[in-house]
């Protein structure tokens, strides 16, 4: 039995990795301050005596009594319209949060993962990304509180790695979706679904020809659970690589819910990436690891979530 630390666990990807912790039989302390994140995502966890919720903003220092053996950081605002909303809180939790983060983990000499981000590639001129690109970031730009404050927190816990021998791990992940992500949440999978079944426009950015590539939430709790057991330091690159255009999701969605939405063109948000598509050899050829879940399978599930739920105000 381990005892694991999951900063921003009552979010989406996070509250799955509980799920599959506690499953196990090992002992969860979940950090989360609930700026994004749900009681309903973790509320089925709070009777388990190895689950301890702990409500508490990573950005500001904070103790753990006894062991510990693992830290996820994942407290972080995901959304681009929701980070774009609170940019210096972003910055702070991947910049600041992550120095509390690796602090506890050199004290505790517990191996701490970063939920790094595709982003951190910007707008790539490599397709599709390996984790040697280096990424054309603006680091000014709208977007830059999210992805340069991701860029920094793999920065100092490369610094700490190399100068301390903290014991970190890095993932790069790439568009993730599933169950527990909010109708309200802004991102396209969230808006798509809440615009379908609602029977509401469907809202395409730009002309829709941009891509991105959808990972299912159990493939990558799988993957960062197989990072975080491996030897592998990183940066290493968590997706799914079938590369999609918005356009084609849009549809997906549209004939999944048979919904009789209508596409309107909105204009497309500044430095929005035109493509994405992680390149996974790494995972696969080192860890083992590649996501099984279709596009449409795992459609199917978080439809089937969003049609419990109430699509306005969550
Ligand atoms: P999410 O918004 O559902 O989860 C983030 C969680 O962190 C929420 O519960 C939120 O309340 C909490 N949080 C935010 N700031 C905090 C702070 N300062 N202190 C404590 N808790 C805080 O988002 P998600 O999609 O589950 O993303 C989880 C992590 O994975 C994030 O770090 C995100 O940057 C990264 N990531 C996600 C994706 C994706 O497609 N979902 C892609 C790339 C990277
Ligand atoms: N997008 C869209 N309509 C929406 C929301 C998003 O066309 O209602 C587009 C967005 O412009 C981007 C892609 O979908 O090109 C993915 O956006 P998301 O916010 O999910 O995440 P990103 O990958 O940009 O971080």
């Amino acid at each position: 039995m381990k005892t694991v630390l999951v900063a921003g666990g009552a979010g989406f990807i996070g509250s799955h990795l509980c799920d599959v912790l506690i499953e196990q039989g090992h002992k969860v302390f979940c950090v989360d301050n609930f700026a994004t994140g749900h009681t309903n995502h973790i509320v089925h966890l709070m009777k388990n005596k190895h689950f301890k919720l702990i409500k508490h903003d990573v950005t500001k220092p904070f103790e753990i009594k006894g062991q510990l053996d693992e830290i996820y950081h994942l407290a972080s605002r995901a959304s681009p319209i929701d980070y774009q909303k609170f940019p210096t809180s972003t910055a702070l939790a991947n910049s600041i949060g992550t120095y509390n983060l690796v602090k506890l983990a050199l004290k505790k000499n517990a191996t701490l993962l970063f939920a790094s981000t595709s982003e951190a590639y910007g707008e790539p001129r490599e397709h599709p990304q390996k984790e040697s690109y280096w990424g054309n970031v603006n680091p000014v730009g709208i977007r830059s509180c999210y992805d340069e404050s991701k860029r920094f927190g793999e920065a100092l816990l490369m610094a700490y790695h190399r100068e301390m021998h903290a014991d970190i791990k890095i993932v790069r992940i790439f568009n993730t979706y599933g169950p527990r992500l909010r109708p309200g949440d802004g991102r396209v999978i969230s808006n798509f679904i809440r615009q379908a079944l609602l029977g509401e426009p469907i809202t395409i950015y730009g002309d829709g020809k941009q891509t991105r590539s959808f990972c299912y939430v159990s493939d990558m709790v799988r993957g960062l659970m197989m990072m975080m057991e491996s030897d592998y330091i990183g940066p290493k690159n968590l997706g799914n690589p079938k590369e999609f255009t918005i356009l084609q999701l849009a549809n997906l969605i549209k004939n999944i819910t048979g919904s009789k939405s209508e596409l309107v063109f909105k204009k497309l948000p500044e430095d929005d990436p035109t493509k994405r598509q992680p390149d996974i050899s790494s995972a696969r050829d080192l860890l083992g690891w590649k996501p099984d879940i279709e596009l449409e399978e795992g459609l199917k599930s978080t439809i089937e979530w969003f049609k419990i739920l109430p699509l306005i105000n969550y």
